[in-house]
């Protein structure tokens, strides 16, 4: 294997380890418990997990998604998380890795994307981003930011802070102007997070990712109401549209915006 596919793999098995740990934080957090402590158990019986009931993904396939003690049904939603962190991982480390100049940035857009993947199930269970969650990303953001620029040397302040702007204003205008339905006052407080991120690589990612986030808000608001599963009152929450969409404006966002000054002969 080559080093490249080496490091991608290495973060990919990292990342299903953190999936683990965010199905903790998806549980108690929400409730107001701690992360740490006590040990995972079955919510059913009680039974605290040993080591060998709590290996990532493969635990759940030996034991076939049933308790060791009680046999009741483990959710198939802790081994996906688990796959679905992986991959982000391994697909971001393959991002940093490929992209010229990403590199830098990749130790923030990992913790990010852990945070966002608990934060984008937290909102589909409770409807809520918890501030114990959102708040903390804005310290991190501004240490993960501050360490690309001493490695590439580029400190672009007004391209970050006018992501952050973009977004603020992109999802506070509409919750203000809805009065709160739709998005939330959580997604308020999460967009300027992601807003400035986006920024710092290129204002055509900070664009691109809002966008996005409203077009998948608005498919998929539709679909819901058209399939009659909701009405407009149990709103979709809008947290894993932004996040989702930060993600796909950070991959293509550059790319979109050459494209748009080629056709456009800007
Ligand atoms: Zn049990």
């Amino acid at each position: 294997m080559t080093l490249t596919a080496t490091v991608i793999a290495a973060l990919g098995v990292a990342g299903v380890l953190v999936g683990s740990f965010l199905n903790v934080v998806i549980y108690r957090v929400p409730l107001g418990k701690s992360v740490v402590r006590p040990r995972s158990s079955c919510p059913t019986c009680g039974n605290v997990l040993s080591a060998r009931d709590n290996v990532p993904i493969v635990s759940w396939i030996v034991l076939k998604g049933r308790c060791r003690r009680c046999g009741e049904r483990i959710g198939m939603r802790y081994p996906l998380i688990e796959i679905v962190t992986g991959l982000l991982w391994a697909g971001l480390a393959w991002w940093a890795l490929v992209v010229d100049g990403a590199l830098p940035l990749l130790p923030l857009v990992l913790v990010l994307g852990s945070v966002g993947v608990s934060l984008a199930v937290i909102d589909l269970d409770h409807h809520r981003l918890p501030d114990q969650l959102v708040l903390p990303l804005y310290p991190i953001v501004l240490f993960g930011l501050a360490f690309p620029g001493v490695v590439s040397g580029e400190w672009p302040v007004w391209l970050t802070l006018g992501g952050g702007l973009l977004w603020l204003v992109g999802v506070g205008l509409p919750w203000l102007v809805t009065g709160g339905r739709g998005m939330g006052f959580g997604d308020v407080k999460l967009a300027p997070v992601l807003g400035m991120v986006l920024g710092w690589w290129a204002f055509s990612a900070a664009a691109t990712g809002l966008l996005i986030s409203f077009l998948l808000g608005a498919v998929v608001g539709v679909a819901v109401l058209v399939s009659g599963r909701g009405d407009r009152k149990s709103a979709v929450p809008f947290g894993p549209f932004l996040l989702v969409g930060a993600l796909v404006g950070l991959v293509i966002g550059p790319i979109v915006g050459s494209a748009y000054v080629e056709i456009f002969q800007l």
